[in-house]
């Protein structure tokens, strides 16, 4: 191969809205069967928005959002961006939060007026101890169902309700989707988000593997659990809990619109975050040690 024609490759990447750190990165990109993509800023939008605040039986549906959008202020998480400003627009300036802890990959902790309040996941409320009662357990079934993600919020011991938030697919998915499939290619959903949300994504967008409700560190081992199996395993994300797994697989893909993190730990960056320069790249790759050979 000589290095000329690969940088003519990578030349060609750049106006397709695809920057590659080198020319080698196309063997691997050559070589991948394998396409382990994100769901939240990768596959959907990533702009969330709150779509339901459920308190538990007896409790005040105003204070659980004005609490919960008071510590989720300190976060950068789509999820907590919703509920931030929805909180925000019906109740001004929210509340200060001391002693904030982003539990990544599960929620937030911190003290609001005096109150130890945590959101999230309900296996970080069981963390503290805290189960759901049956008609929250309900509401955040419903929810999942409906391809939706519930945080479940807490604060001085008792669990307060649940806030629903919804994110859209973004449009050129599907398509990008089938793209990959055409090139011979498997895609495999890969989430943080529980697995009913994982699957009702996939099924929007013609993916039929899910691997859902992994923590950051669980994405590595599942890229590595794929590579064990022989396969040639491409991430694509955008968050800084993709960060490690992007830099694991045999090829890292970053949203351009996504995270610092994940675009340092990758070897390609999809300028405009659209999927289907994903499918470019490939078939770029492909097409550019074809000429070389
Ligand atoms: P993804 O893999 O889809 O990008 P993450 O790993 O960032 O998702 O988060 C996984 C799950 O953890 C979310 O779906 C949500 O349930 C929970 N979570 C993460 N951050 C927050 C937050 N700031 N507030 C509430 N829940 C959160
Ligand atoms: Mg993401």
């Amino acid at each position: 191969a000589t290095p000329v024609a690969l940088l003519v490759g990578t030349g060609r990447g750049a106006q397709l809205g695809v920057l590659i750190k080198g020319p080698e990165v196309l063997e691997n990109t050559r070589r991948v069967d394998t396409v382990l993509l994100d769901k939240t800023g990768t596959v959907t939008t990533g702009r969330m928005s709150l779509v339901a605040a459920v308190p538990v039986a007896g409790g005040d549906e105003a204070e659980l959002l004005r609490i919960a959008g008071a510590v989720e202020h300190a976060s950068e998480h789509p999820i907590a961006k919703a509920i931030a400003a929805a909180a925000a627009d019906k109740h001004g300036t929210l509340p200060a939060v001391e002693g904030f802890t982003n539990r990544e990959g599960l929620g937030v902790e911190g003290i609001v007026e005096g109150h130890a309040v945590v959101a999230g996941r309900p296996a970080l409320l069981a963390d503290w101890g805290l189960t759901l009662p049956a008609e929250l357990v309900a509401a955040l079934d419903e929810a999942e169902t409906a391809g939706r993600t519930a945080v479940a919020v807490a604060w001085d011991g008792e669990v307060r309700g649940v806030l629903v938030t919804s994110d859209t697919v973004k449009p050129t998915s599907a398509a990008a989707i089938a793209g990959l499939r055409k090139l011979g290619l498997t895609p495999v959903l890969l989430t943080g988000d529980n697995e009913r949300a994982a699957r009702s994504v996939a099924a929007q967008v013609g993916i039929d593997e899910v691997i859902a409700g992994v923590l950051p560190a669980g994405k590595v081992d599942a890229v590595r659990a794929l590579q064990e199996q022989g396969k040639v395993v491409a991430m694509v994300g955008d968050g800084v809990n993709d960060a490690a797994a992007l830099a694991t697989a045999d090829l890292g893909l970053a949203m351009g619109t996504g995270t610092d993190a994940a675009i340092e730990a990758a070897d390609l960056t999809l300028v405009r975050g659209d999927l289907g320069a994903a499918v470019d790249a490939i078939r770029l790759s492909r097409a550019t040690l074809r000429t070389i050979k």
